[in-house]
């Protein structure tokens, strides 16, 4: 809490809701005169390394709608949302000035480019910065010592924190605030719009599981629907390896990642749930979802570029292929292997996968095509509405066997998968009609023994080859 009253700036980066919002924190909402700013930084949207932009279509749609409605309920609490399209540290010290800003209040974020944003920012502002810490599920105060003594397992963290740390409860939203008042021909910014910087408006395949809209009261309106209209969550232990259907898992991360909805909020709700209706290890199930996402923010606190390095945190040097022909098939799926072709086409029709499939395709690249698994966290990032650097690239690390928990040789086979979660072929069938028209069941997944086109790569005899490289670099490399 600031101790007086000043003109002040709420930067929202990730957190782009009002229920819940940290920024409030560094306020007092009745004498603080403030205004908030969102900027859309070119850098993370429009750059172009892999012939194709960092945001996709879906993705950069569903932000803009978030934004939209982050606007709205601004001016609905007597200020409003300032939109810019820049770099933040040539924006940000231009309205200090402009506006004589006392104050700019801005939340951290774990992802190394997010930090250094922030470092370029501050260095340039004339006024006081106040900075809060990344935003945790848990009673953590220092995220970043946190970090650092983070285990580099997944369930020693998680035993510690059921055992000593309690969850936050939300805050709620301020009935209102006090609105800075802005020059009369200030400018407050549009928002833009598709198509943007050669990031065409793409519609959203009508065979999506979920029509997913950006913005704070869809988010909740989910959150509602899902848990508690629906009554979901009571099986969701049972449901959530689906891949069809709007209801086998929650949906909820295209909101959270936007910060449109906040985990503590979802936290809470379980809570909630349980009192009214039912405590299980569904309802359990959903809070542990919620930590390994908490463990992903804090593991890219702990290991920062290395993430993003193709020895990932563990350091273990593979040398990964780069057959372009490979990862082209891969992307627009067309590898001849169903389970993979057809959630690939699910991710780029809706920008939306399930996490069954995320962890398929991305094994299916790294494992059976030998391919960068960087390449893959990368067209991941184009692709989904819910990205998220700390989920996507944690999970990538560890899918690829160079990130958290790495235990041995793990890759997987693909028939054992599809008859596990897919033995009836709806799955597929739903996505690739065409190719697999006349097949039933499990001939579905095996194309190429009913006189279809053989995949790219034989699923058993690449495994095995994966195997055996992975072997051989862990050789004298203790894990
Ligand atoms: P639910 O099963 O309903 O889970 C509830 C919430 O828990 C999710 O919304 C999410 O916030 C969290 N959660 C669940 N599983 C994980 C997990 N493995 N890691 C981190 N958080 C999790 N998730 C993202 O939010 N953004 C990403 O960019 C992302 N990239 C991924 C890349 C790969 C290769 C893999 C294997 C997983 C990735 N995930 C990512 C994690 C997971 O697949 C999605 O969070 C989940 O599928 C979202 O659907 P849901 O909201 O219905 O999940």
């Amino acid at each position: 809490m600031s101790d007086s009253t000043s003109k002040t700036l709420l930067w929202f980066r990730h957190q782009l809701r009002i229920d819940d919002q940290p920024l409030f924190d560094a306020i007092q909402p009745g004498s603080d005169d403030v205004v908030g700013l969102w900027i859309l930084d070119p850098r993370s949207h429009f750059d172009d390394r892999h012939g194709f932009t960092r945001t996709g279509p879906h993705r950069l749609r569903f932000l803009l709608e978030t934004v939209d409605e982050l606007r709205a309920s601004m001016r609905a609490l007597n200020t409003d949302l300032l939109i810019r399209v820049g770099r933040p540290e040539d924006i940000i010290p231009g309205l200090v000035d402009q506006l004589d800003i006392e104050q700019v209040c801005l939340v951290e974020e774990p992802g190394t480019e997010e930090h250094a944003v922030e470092r370029a920012t501050i260095d340039r502002i004339s006024c006081r910065c106040t900075r809060l810490v990344p935003e945790t599920l848990l009673q953590i105060d220092d995220p970043q010592e946190f970090a650092r003594s983070l285990p580099e397992v997944f369930s020693s963290f998680r035993r510690n924190a059921e055992k000593h740390l309690e969850p936050r409860p939300p805050r709620n939203a301020p009935p209102g605030l006090r609105g800075m008042t802005l020059p009369a021909d200030f400018d407050h910014g549009a928002l833009p719009h598709l198509p943007l910087e050669g990031i065409p408006e793409q519609p959203v395949d009508e065979r999506t599981v979920l029509r997913f809209h950006g913005g704070e009261s869809s988010g909740r309106d989910r959150l509602q629907q899902w848990m508690h209209d629906g009554d979901n969550l009571k099986q969701y232990k049972q449901t959530r390896n689906g891949m069809l259907g709007p209801d086998y898992s929650s949906k909820f991360s295209p909101w959270i990642s936007t910060g449109a909805l906040s985990s503590r909020r979802i936290n809470e709700e379980t809570f909630r749930y349980e009192r009214e209706n039912i405590a299980n290890e569904s309802t359990y199930w959903l809070r542990f979802e919620l930590l390994w996402r908490e463990y992903f923010r804090l593991y890219l606190l702990k290991h920062g570029p290395r993430m993003f390095q193709s020895a990932g945190p563990s350091g273990v040097r593979l040398d990964w292929g780069r057959d372009q022909f490979r990862f082209e098939a891969w992307k627009n799926g067309v590898t001849g292997v169903p389970l993979v072709d057809a959630n690939m086409r699910e991710l780029q029709a809706t920008g939306f996968m399930s996490n069954r499939g995320r962890q398929i395709v991305a094994s299916f690249l790294a494992k059976n095509l030998d391919v960068d698994w960087r390449w893959g966290a990368r067209w991941f990032e184009h692709c989904l509405i819910d990205y998220c650097p700390a989920a996507n690239w944690g999970n990538w690390t560890y899918a690829a066997g160079v990130g958290a928990d790495p235990r041995g040789f793990r890759g997987f086979d693909i028939a054992r998968q599809a008859r596990n979660y897919d033995s009836d072929g709806a799955y597929v069938a739903h996505w690739l009609p065409e190719e697999l028209h006349g097949l039933k069941g499990m001939a579905r997944h095996e194309p190429w023994k009913h006189g279809r086109p053989a995949p790219i790569v034989d699923p058993t005899r690449s495994l095995k080859a994966a195997q055996d490289r992975w072997e051989s670099a862990h050789q004298g490399h203790p894990s």
